[in-house]
Formats: C-alpha cells, sequence, structure tokens
C-alpha cells in the first residue's frame, strides 16, 4: 500500500494513480454454480415463467416470513404493481422519501398519482418517521419507505402512523434483502415488500425483482397483472397440463419473472449470507480506514438493526475542503477508484421540479445530495482493493484540504 500524504501528486493532474488498474464502483459476484444452474435450465427446453421461478418465489417468501412472494421483471415493475394493489389511482397522493433511486418516485407518477416527499433522517438517510405525520391529507393512499443503502427505516414508527390513518405501506427493499428490524427479517414487515435483483443489488440475475405480502387478494392481484391480467397461472397455458383458454380480466402488464432469471437468483441465493458477510467485514475494514479523516462522515447503524449493506456512501464536508464533491469525484475515477452517486435528491430533479419542488424543501436530503458519493462496494473485493481505497480516498481528501 502506497502511503497517501499532501505532497503525493493527484493522477488527475499527472501523477501516478493510487493502483495500476482501475477498481469497479461494483462487480457482480458470478460463480461456477451459476454457470451450471443457467446451463441447466437453457437445456431444460422451459426459458420463460416456469418451476424455476415458482421455486424461487418459495424461497424467497420463506426466507422472508412472507405468506406470498411473486416473482417480476424488476422493482420498478413490483413498485408499480403493489400501488396497482393497493388502489393507488389518479389524482391520489403516495408519501416518500426524496433520497432514492428515480423508481421510488416515478412509479407513483405512473399510477397518476402524486408524490408527497418527506424529509430524511441526517445519520441514517430513512425517512423521518416523525415528519410523515404532517405530509397525510384526505388524499393520501399509501407509504412508501425506502431502506436507504440496507438499512431498514424506522419500520414501527412508519406502521404506526399508517395503522392509525388506515393506510398500506409499501416498502421499497432494493437495498435490504436479508435486514432485519428488531428480528423481524425484512420483507414481511410492511404490507407489501419490493426487492431488485439488478445487476448492483446484493444478490442478481442482471435484471429482476419481487414482491412479498401476507394479503391473499393482493398476491393474487399482483399475480395477474403482472401477465396481462390474464386469469390465473397462466404461465402453465403451455404444459402436459393439457391447453387452457385463458380470459383476459384486466389489461394487465408484462412484468413477469422468467425461468432463466430464477434460476441465477437460486444458485445466488445459496450464497447470500456469505456475501453478507463478505459485506459486513469489508464496511467495518473502510471504516476503520476512514476514520481518521475528519472531513468524511458515514451513514450511522441503529442498535436494533441487521443492515444488509448495500453500499458504502460518504458524505463529503466539503465546506472544510477546496473542492466539491464532483471533483472529488472525478480524482478518485483518475485514482483509478469506481465510484457511484446514491443519489441526487429525486425531487431536485426537472420533472420534480415541474412539479413544483424547489431546493429548500427538505434541507437534510439535499445537504447528503450535494456532498455523497459510493465508494467500490461489492464482496469480490479484496482487502488490498479495499486498502486502496482508504488510500485513494486518503491522497484525494488531503491534496484538496483548506
Ligand atoms: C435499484 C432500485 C430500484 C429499482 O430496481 P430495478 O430492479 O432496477 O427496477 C428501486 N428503488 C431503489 C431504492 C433502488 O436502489
Amino acid at each position: 500500500m502506497q502511503r497517501a500524504s499532501a505532497q503525493d501528486v493527484l493522477a488527475i493532474r499527472g501523477g501516478r494513480p493510487i493502483r495500476p488498474t482501475f477498481l469497479p464502483f461494483h462487480r457482480p459476484s458470478i460463480d461456477e454454480s451459476d454457470e451450471r444452474g443457467l446451463t441447466e435450465t437453457l437445456r431444460s427446453g422451459w426459458l420463460t415463467t416456469g418451476a424455476k421461478t415458482k421455486a424461487f418465489e418459495k424461497t424467497l417468501a420463506a426466507y422472508v416470513g412472507a405468506a406470498h412472494c411473486i416473482g417480476l421483471n424488476s422493482c420498478t415493475a413490483a413498485l408499480h404493481l403493489a400501488l396497482d394493489a393497493v388502489g393507488v389511482s389518479a389524482g391520489d397522493e403516495v408519501i416518500t422519501t426524496p433520497m432514492t433511486f428515480a423508481a421510488t418516485a416515478n412509479v407513483i407518477c405512473h399510477r397518476g398519482a402524486r408524490p408527497v416527499f418527506v424529509d430524511v433522517e441526517a445519520d441514517t438517510q430513512n425517512i423521518d418517521a416523525t415528519l410523515i405525520e404532517a405530509a397525510i391529507t384526505p388524499r393520501t393512499r399509501a407509504i412508501l419507505p425506502v431502506d436507504f443503502a440496507g438499512q431498514p427505516a424506522d419500520m414501527d414508527a412508519v406502521n404506526a402512523i399508517a395503522a392509525k390513518h388506515g393506510l398500506p405501506v409499501i416498502e421499497d427493499a432494493a437495498h435490504s434483502i436479508g435486514a432485519e428490524y428488531k428480528g423481524v427479517r425484512v420483507g414481511s414487515i410492511a404490507d407489501l415488500t419490493a426487492f431488485s435483483f439488478y445487476a448492483t443489488k446484493n444478490i442478481t440475475s442482471g435484471e429482476g425483482g419481487a414482491l412479498t405480502t401476507n394479503n391473499d387478494d393482493w398476491a393474487e392481484r399482483i399475480q395477474m397483472m403482472s401477465l396481462h391480467g390474464i386469469s390465473r397461472d397462466a404461465w402453465k397455458r403451455y404444459t402436459d397440463a393439457g391447453y387452457r383458454h385463458w380470459d383476459i380480466i384486466y389489461p394487465g402488464y408484462k412484468y413477469n419473472m422468467f425461468d432463466l432469471q430464477a434460476s441465477l437468483l437460486l444458485t445466488q441465493f445459496k450464497r447470500i449470507e456469505m456475501f453478507w458477510a463478505r459485506r459486513r467485514s469489508i464496511t467495518a475494514r473502510l471504516s476503520a480506514g476512514l476514520a481518521e479523516v475528519p472531513e468524511i462522515a458515514t451513514l450511522a447503524e441503529r442498535p436494533f438493526v441487521t443492515h444488509a449493506y448495500h453500499l458504502f456512501p460518504i458524505v463529503i464536508e466539503t465546506e472544510q475542503l477546496r473542492a466539491d464533491r464532483d471533483t472529488i469525484m472525478s480524482a478518485l475515477q483518475a485514482e483509478n477508484i469506481g465510484i457511484g452517486v446514491h443519489y441526487r435528491a429525486v425531487h431536485l430533479h426537472p420533472y420534480y421540479r415541474s412539479l413544483g419542488f424547489e431546493r429548500g424543501m427538505f434541507p437534510r436530503a439535499e445537504h447528503y445530495s450535494d456532498r455523497t458519493l459510493s465508494l467500490p462496494f461489492f464482496p469480490g473485493m479484496s482487502d488490498a482493493d479495499v486498502d486502496d481505497v482508504v488510500a485513494g480516498v486518503k491522497k484525494v481528501i488531503a491534496y484538496y484540504r483548506r
């Protein structure tokens, strides 16, 4: 490991990068069991929704302790169908957080409804439950918290407010598969929980998603709406059970998970605890390495959660530096350290500004939005990679220190 000091010339200014090869922000963990499973599925003669999808749904439902799991082609689809199932429609309002990915807010708009943002807790970037009640109006139809970076939102508080007002809670658990809140696993805490298996998520099929719920009626509706709104189990229509006519009950969507996705998820799922353990140890090593950098803060971890450790975001207190976040980001990239941004607050994007949102409305999310970047973080990183990240951050921060 190179010793970083203020004298080191930044790579962005012609110096030698902290490492010779580029460390990506994320690299999925794919092994031979994934390849064997995929090959088996490819050779089975059944590629679309079938036995593997059903097996994965059963596996995930059992893992999270939910009565139902519906495999889908994305978390975006899952969130969209969850809003449909609870009856969110034109003119309604859904309460959510501005510190999330585009999908969370966009799906509310897909229903013709209006997102009502509530500011976040400064130290976790999860929705501040103490601000939710003031945002409830007669048009509110659902509450949509996000488990930011893998840490469950304050679900007891969210659920209590929802129960008081008779509102369903839809949890965006794209970051938090495997996480627990007060001993209860994410997937059976909210009324509906949406998971993502996008390429960067904790287990992945490249693209993919799922919904879990204990509500039989919603599960049935979601199953139907995920495949054209045609009658139940329509995916069986070409099996040896004999051809069966199907009926269109509603104009549904094309959101079903298919067996190649499910195959990858089944083999990935077998390593979920191993991935988690590695994510936790990388988190500890990064946190220890960066603890001595006063200009950098990390998010708090609540004592009553089991964190899913999806991301390692940092907050750069740029007031103490001669550079803004984007400059730091470019400098790190030049040092061969890949980075991501999770996220620039949703309400500051052009479309949401066009709905009337503006800077100043959600100061904690905005402070974070302007200063955050996410460091490389995936189970396949070596300890030497982690040390390079720490050294790279120290080198860049030292250079721009006032
Ligand atoms: C990734 C992500 C989504 C969308 O997931 P897809 O599976 O890509 O549709 C939704 N919400 C959050 C918070 C995410 O990070």
